[in-house]
Parts: C-alpha cells; structure tokens; sequence
C-alpha cells in the first residue's frame, strides 16, 4: 500500500474527470441531506458514500502508473461496487413501499456480509487466482497503461450477486410503475429508465469489454443515476407534498382530530383538538384518559369498540360530538398490523340539540293530539246520552233506529218499540224533592238497561219519558217483555236518598212494520197507546191498534 502511494502517478484528463465526478457525488449528497424527509434516505445517502467510494478507488487507478498499484486499487473498489447495488435495492424498496423503519437486524447483517466476503474474495486472489485470472495484465508495455482483468469464477459469482441485486431494483421500480397510476406512474417509469442505465453499462462492460477510459463505465453511470434519481425525488416531491398537504388540512380542520397509538397515546393532535382540551404545550405522547376535557369519555367510547360512529357528550361545556374512528394499519404478509387510530370528532352540538328540541316538541304535539282525541271522544259521547241517566238520548236515536230498520228490512224481521211514561212523578217530586225525583229516573233507567238484551237500546227521550227499542222483537213478545218489566217495576220500591220509593209506568207498545213504515208513525201510534195506558188507569202496557 506505501508503495503504491509513493508509487508514480499521473492526472490525466480521465482521472480529473473522475475526481471532479466524486466532488459532484459529495455536493449531491450535501444537498440531498438537507432537503425534506423522503423514505429510503439514509439508504440513498449510503449508495452516495459507496459509489463515492467506487468513484475514488477508480481515480486512484487511473491515477497511479504502476500496473501492481492499479490492481491493488481495483481491488479496494470493492466494496463500493458491492455496496452501491445492496444500497440502491433497500433505497427502493423503502421508498417505492414508504417504508420509514430501518430494514430487520438479520436482514441488514446478510446484506452487509456480502460486500465484505466478496472484498476479501478480490483482496485474496493472489493466493488463489480465481477472481482474477493468470492472464491479467496491462494492455501495453507503457507507463499508467490500462489493466485488462482476467475474469475468474469468483469473479462471476460476485458479479451474479450484483447482478442479482439490480434485477430486484428493476423488479421493485416496474412493479410501481405497473400498480401506480397519474403523476405516481410517470414518476416510477423515469425510475425505470434511470435504473436500467447503470444495468446496460455494466452488461455491456462484463458483457463485450465496453469501457470509459480504458475502464468499467458502471461506476460513472451510478454517479449520472444518482444525480437523475435526486432530480427526480426533489422535483416531483410527491412524498413530500402528499403528507404537507394533509397536515395542512389537518390543521385547517374545523373539528377536533387526533391520533393515538395502540396504547391510547395521543400521538398527533390538530389545533382544534387542543383548543378543546385547553392544552399548548407537553401532550405528545399524554395517555388520551389524561387529556382535560374530553379525555375520559373519548377513552370509554374508545372501549366500547363500535364499528359505527358514536356520540360524545361532554356534560361539562354541555357539547356534543359525533366520534368516527378509524384504524391505521399497515398490511405486511401475516396480516394487518393496527398502528394506531384516527379519531375524528365532528360537533354536532347545534344538529343534537335542535334534534332533542324537535323530539319535545314532537312529544309535546302528540300529548296535545291525545288530549284533543279524547276530549273528542268524550264530546261525542256526551252529545249522544243523557247526563243523567246515562241512557241515549233523542240525538242518537235516528242514527240507531235507521240502522235497526235497514238490518230488519233486510232480515225480514220487526221491530217494537215501548214509549214509557212514569205515573204521578210530578207528584214525586212535590213530595220528595227534585233531588229524589233525579234518584228514581236514575234507578228506572237502571232497571230498564237490566231488563235489555244485547241488541236491545233504551233512551231518555223527554224528563220522566223513556223508549225501548227491541229489533227482532213482534207484537206479542214485546208486549209480554214490556208487562214483565212493568210488574217488576211496581213491585219493588226504588232506593233514592229519601228512602225506597215505589214508581210505576205506563207504556204504548208499536211494532214496525204493521204499526208505521218510519220512527215518526211509530211514535205518534205508541203515544196514543200509551196515553190509552193512563186513561185506563196508569201501571199497564197498551200495545197500538193496527191502522184501519
Ligand atoms: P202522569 O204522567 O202520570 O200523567 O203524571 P205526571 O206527574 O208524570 O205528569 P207530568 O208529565 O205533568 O209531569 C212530569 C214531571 O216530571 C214534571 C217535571 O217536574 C218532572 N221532571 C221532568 N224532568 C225532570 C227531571 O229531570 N228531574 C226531576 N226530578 N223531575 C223532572
Ligand atoms: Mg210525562
Ligand atoms: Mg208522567
């Protein structure tokens, strides 16, 4: 090694070349360094350093006279030629992928024992010559001449590794290119294009001896792809400018969201969320059940695990939240792995409360609605019978009676009617009061709905006169129902509040369709009977003589 340094050397045109190639890898790498986060770029810096590496063993080479010293040089490049493809290959993967975790222990300790055994393969050849082969050599006899390699079968083998290296590069950037669309796929095809440049360069070297200076293009090629690969993550900043975009929005965000992790540790907060817990300074990282506020709650709901959005009451500011959640994972081939939850609290405090106000007043107006119904209903009932008595009274009589006769005109059946009158009850009163009076009318009205059938009806059609209407009822058995309940009548006193009271009645008894065709006829005929009733002595039944 000291005697290749102090060995002569020589600049050439080619060797300044390359010298000023590496000063342009070191600024890119400056550069790239102080540029915004991109995935893949401590890996992308890496391929910087080894092709920077690469680059330098190659100027060395170029540079030194001695054909010993330049083999020695050759053999140094290896572990830049090694490490640009391994660099490349993880620089892509991370960033086509998005990937900003660091590769897996085992995982980078194979890809960093390659370069070094295919190192030591070079570096030992002098005792075995199966890298480099017997017939290595300078092209000429002149000082600094080229050396034309011999390829051995170690040789081959380190360059399948490479080669084997570029082919997952190519696999990994036309894969993008084919599942990405618009602006991502354009991005991805330039990768394709900028990845198989250095590819071509090699084959074409290893392939038919093609070179640049009397030397392997390859490394000269990485350098161009460096650049072109920079040009084209800072100009299109597509991993950039998506994530600034949504942080943008996150923060323009009107409603509160946060970002916890699978512990429930507030990872992100947007400036709504902390305006409504009250916090500025120290929450990253606080457990969500410490948050001031909506703390507590949120972790409940959190707990309840709903696959639908849930409802947030803060009882304390008296607001309302609609909670949607979402997880975020990531997909990896055992599955996906929860990363954490977006939680998105949308106020609906005013949607809430006017919803609560219209479900009250909905209440209220039903209630209202069932008042009225049944005040209706009461209504109705009350115009139709007698408040006394509690009997029908002449209002419902023509609704009935004109049912009654249509159902008797079609069965072919009669129908009777009984006009009651009670004896002396003037006299009654005068005796006993109006009160009691009010007491027998009560008690006779309760005898006669006792003394009904089911399709019978009874109303109070004047002060101490009644009508019976009994459908299906002829001449005979009215009269022997009405005589029954007459007797009965007279035979027991009535209890009122001056003691039992004895009543009796007299009834006119007319029968459709032989005593009249409609209620009126019927009427008038049942009144002339009954008024034969008290000129015959009162406490009887007369039934109507059938019309001459
Ligand atoms: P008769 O029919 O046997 O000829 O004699 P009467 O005394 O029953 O005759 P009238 O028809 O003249 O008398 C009816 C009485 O009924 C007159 C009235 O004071 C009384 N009356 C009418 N409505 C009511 C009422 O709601 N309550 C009470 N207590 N009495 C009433
Ligand atoms: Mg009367
Ligand atoms: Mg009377």
């Amino acid at each position: 090694m000291s005697r290749c340094a102090d060995a002569g050397w020589s600049m050439s045109v080619p060797v300044l070349l390359t010298g000023l190639i590496c000063l342009g890898v070191v600024v890119l790498a400056r550069w790239v360094l102080r540029q915004r986060y991109f995935p893949g770029r401590e890996s992308f810096l890496y391929m910087h350093l080894a092709s920077l590496w690469w680059m330098a063993a190659a100027a060395l080479e170029l540079a030194t006279q001695d054909a010993g010293c330049k083999q020695l040089w050759a053999v140094m490049a290896w572990p830049g030629i090694v490490g640009v493809p391994t660099f490349w290959a993880v620089f892509l993967w991370q960033y086509v992928n998005s990937i900003r975790q660091p590769l897996l222990l085992p995982l980078r300790l194979a890809l960093g024992l390659a370069p070094v055994l295919i190192w030591g393969m070079a570096a030992s050849n002098p005792w075995h010559a199966l890298f480099y082969g017997a017939g290595t050599a300078p092209i000429a006899d002149t000082p600094g001449a080229p050396v034309q390699y011999e390829h051995g079968p170690l040789f081959y083998l380190a360059t399948v590794y490479v080669y084997l290296l570029m082919c997952f590069c190519l696999a990994v950037v036309v894969r993008a290119a084919v599942v990405g669309y618009g602006v991502h796929r354009r991005h991805y095809l330039c990768f394709v294009l900028v990845t198989a440049l250095p590819w071509l360069a090699n084959f074409s070297y290893v392939g038919f001896g093609w070179t640049l200076f009397g030397f392997d293009p390859t490394p000269f090629s990485f350098a161009f792809t460096l650049l072109a690969f920079a040009w084209l993550i800072v100009s299109v900043r597509l991993f950039d400018l998506l994530p600034m975009a949504r942080h943008l929005l996150l923060e323009a965000l009107l409603d509160p969201v946060l970002v916890v992790d699978p512990q429930r540790r507030v990872v992100e907060a947007n400036p709504e969320a902390l305006k409504l817990a009250g916090l500025h300074t120290s929450w990253q990282g606080r457990a969500l059940e410490h948050w001031p506020v909506f703390g507590p709650a949120l972790q409940a709901l959190l707990e309840r695990q709903a696959s639908e959005d849930q409802l947030l009451v803060l009882h304390s500011s008296a607001r309302y939240f609609e909670v949607r959640t979402r997880a975020i994972e990531r997909i990896t081939r055992d599955g996906a792995v929860v990363l954490g939850r977006m939680l998105y609290l949308r106020d609906v405090t005013q949607r809430h409360l006017d919803a609560l106000r219209l479900a009250e007043a909905l209440a209220v107006s039903e209630e209202r609605l069932r008042t009225i119904s049944s005040l209706h209903a009461q209504l109705q009932e009350q115009a139709l019978c007698d408040p006394l008595t509690g009997l029908y009274n002449r209002r419902y009589l023509d609704e009935f009676f004109a049912r009654e006769l249509a159902r008797a005109q079609r069965e072919q059946s009669p129908i009777a009617i009984g006009l009651i009158d009670l004896d002396h009850f003037k006299q009654l009163n005068d005796l006993h009061g109006h009160l009691a009076g009010d007491d027998v009318l009560k008690a006779v009205a309760q005898h006669l709905l006792d003394s009904l059938r089911s399709s019978d009806a009874v109303f109070r059609i004047g002060g101490e006169e009644f009508l019976l209407i009994l459908p299906g009822a002829g001449r005979d058995e009215a009269l022997m129902r009405l005589q029954a309940l007459c007797r009965a009548l007279a035979g027991e006193p009535l209890p009122t509040r001056s003691g039992g009271q004895h009543i009796t009645l007299s009834a006119g008894l007319a029968v459709w369709p032989q005593q009249g065709n409609d209620l009126d006829q019927l009427l008038q005929v049942a009144d002339l009977a009954l008024y034969q009733a008290k000129r015959n002595g009162r406490n009887q039944v007369v039934v109507a003589a059938d019309p001459a």
